[in-house]
């Protein structure tokens, strides 16, 4: 599986950082070198390789054609990155076939991904060949591997053959993955691990796409016929990654990039149950930003969806890694702290006072029909309550912290209240009566 995000077009290779241009050339270089290496001087293919190299890059053909509608759909609801799950047939070649011929149904498999898929996602053409490089060495790899080990598994008792099997699916996806991070990193476009090596469930899913080109290669090797049974389970695994990308935008508000009000009370549902039961306590608040209505008013609704995802990535940046924050609806925002030491009363007032200064130092740039605008002067209320300490349910804590809330407005808005028989008052401040201004 390659992971290509759409990109702009006119990116070059001399677009990137020198030491990522020699790197991918000398990739490039050594992976044709090392097929030319691999193959045996002036000694022709047998027929039925090159008739099993011929099947194997026809059903790539027929599944990336198939496939091709599954990513309509995905693309219709995403503008992510594309999934192909071709390793299934170059890591079968990789297995069976000597490596030029493997290398020939990697070029096939590429070519028409790069026809059907790359080229119309205007994806740089050398980011492309790069791709099939890593995939060439990678199967070359596996190949090696494979042959080391006594070749495909050749009876019950061959042990040795399924180590090797195994031993090949570690060589592809070091090779492979080793090979794409390099690249990411020393093109300075990500630093962090899933950046890097991607998603744990997106490596899950490489490796499933090899057990099932084994599996494929190891029918192959018994009965040519029955390699026809992969394609049905790889369609499958491929629409399993499009349920699991309608599942994210269906927990994903579209204007925030937070989670929904759904998604963020399942989270906050069991965070609760956990509190209940052991453990430190959890809080959860409530935040509504303050005359919301008079931004929409004076700067159009585009401004207001402005404002709201500033409001929501300065709430993400405010919180700890493990507090989850989601947007409950229209201009208000939920919180979960899922573990609050101690008490937690001074803990949560902390917080929320934290995340009221930080909307009211938010300057947020919009373009209105007046020109560039900076939007500044937002305030918000907040109102907090824990778990056990003022409610045992989710419902309840919502309930309370809603009241905090509502407390908070009347109290003049733009001030923190959290839920419990002393509330804590806020410093003291001039009333938010003012709206939010604009230079
Ligand atoms: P208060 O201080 O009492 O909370 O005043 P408010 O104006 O913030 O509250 P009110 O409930 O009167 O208005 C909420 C506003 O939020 C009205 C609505 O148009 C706006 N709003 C809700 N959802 C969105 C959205 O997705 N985008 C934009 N731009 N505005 C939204
Ligand atoms: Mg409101
Ligand atoms: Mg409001």
């Amino acid at each position: 599986m390659t992971v290509v995000a759409p990109s702009v077009p006119g990116s070059g290779l001399s677009t990137l950082p020198l030491p990522a241009v020699v790197v991918v050339l000398l990739v490039e270089v050594g992976a044709v070198a090392a097929v030319v290496a691999t193959a045996p001087f002036l000694a022709w293919p047998r027929p039925t390789d090159v008739v099993l190299a011929a099947v194997v890059a026809g059903l790539s053909v027929v599944h990336t054609e198939l496939a091709t509608g599954i990513e309509r759909i995905r693309r219709r609801s995403s503008e992510t990155s594309y999934f192909d799950l071709s390793s299934v047939w170059t890591f079968a070649a990789a297995l069976l076939l000597p490596p030029v011929l493997a290398t020939a149904v990697v070029l096939v498999v590429y070519a028409h991904l790069w026809q059907r898929v790359w080229r119309p996602a205007r994806v740089p053409l050398y980011r492309h060949v790069y791709t099939t490089a890593t995939v060439m060495l990678a199967a070359l790899a596996a190949h090696l591997v494979v042959q080391w080990a006594g070749g495909l598994p050749s009876g019950a008792t061959d042990v040795t053959g399924v180590l090797g099997v195994a031993g090949a699916v570690v060589a592809y996806v070091v090779v492979n993955t080793v090979l794409v991070a390099g690249a990411i990193s020393l093109s300075g476009v990500g630093s962090s691990p899933s950046e890097l090596f991607g998603r744990w469930d997106d490596n899950a899913l490489e490796v499933s796409t090899l057990c099932m080109g084994a599996l494929a290669a190891v029918a192959l090797g018994a009965a040519p016929g029955l390699i026809a049974l992969a394609l049905p389970p790889i369609l499958v695994l491929h629409r399993a990654v499009l349920v699991r990308q309608l599942e994210e935008v269906a927990y994903t508000d579209g204007k925030t990039g937070l989670l929904t009000a759904a998604a963020w009370q399942a989270q906050a549902a069991r965070a609760v149950r956990r509190a209940q039961r052991t453990g430190p306590g959890a809080a959860v608040m409530i935040l509504d930003l303050d005359h919301f209505k008079a931004v929409n008013d004076r700067h159009g609704h585009l401004a207001g969806d402005d404002v709201l995802a500033a409001v929501a990535a300065e709430l993400q940046a405010g919180v700890r890694a493990n507090d989850v924050v989601g947007r409950f609806g229209g201009e208000e925002f939920v919180v979960l702290m899922p573990d609050l030491p101690g008490a937690g009363r001074d803990e949560l007032h902390l917080v929320a006072e934290r995340l009221r200064l930080r909307i009211a130092a938010l300057q947020v740039p919009v373009d209105t029909a007046d020109g560039l605008l900076t939007i500044s002067g937002l305030s918000v209320s907040i109102g907090g309550a824990r778990v056990p300490a003022d409610a045992s349910t989710l419902d309840q804590v919502l309930k309370a912290a809603d009241t905090a809330l509502y407390a908070a407005k009347r109290g003049g808005r733009n001030r923190v209240r959290i839920a419990g028989p002393a509330e804590i008052p806020s410093p003291r401040r001039g009333e938010a009566t003012e709206v939010p201004t604009a230079s």
